[in-house]
């Protein structure tokens, strides 16, 4: 997998606003957000897209979304809801090709999404 914008922000050689962090999973505010509350939970070791995912990160994918179900109740807006998501390659949207979930919440959400 080629080096991406996500590698260079886990390696610190971008700045980005990191608001978690564990062994595993970073997590930091949306360039461009879509939501008040717009966080990325990326995993540290690079998978590029959902396709890529197999058995062997089932965990890690299930510490991906903890962590952000977790920040979401920590700060306080877990009772009254919140999105998250994974675009997948063209069609789903995906311009980072490295696997990351979209925590987005402070609005409420339309569906079907556009
Ligand atoms: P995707 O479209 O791949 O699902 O999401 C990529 C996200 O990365 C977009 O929401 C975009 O705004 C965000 N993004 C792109 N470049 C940067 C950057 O340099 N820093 C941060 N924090 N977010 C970025």
């Amino acid at each position: 997998m080629s080096d991406t914008l996500f590698a260079k922000i886990i390696r610190r050689d971008i700045p980005a606003d990191i608001v978690y962090e564990d062994d595993e999973v970073l997590a930091f505010r949306d360039i461009n957000p879509q939501a008040p509350v717009h966080v990325l939970f990326v995993p540290k070791r690079p998978i590029a897209t959902l396709n890529d995912v197999g058995e062997a990160d089932a965990a890690l994918l299930g510490k991906l979304v903890l962590a952000a179900a977790r920040w979401a109740k920590q700060q306080g807006f877990a009772e009254r809801g919140y999105r998250c998501v994974l675009n997948c390659n063209r069609d789903g949207g995906q311009t980072v090709f490295h696997l990351h979930l979209h925590l987005l919440a402070g609005r409420a959400m339309q569906w079907p999404p556009g």
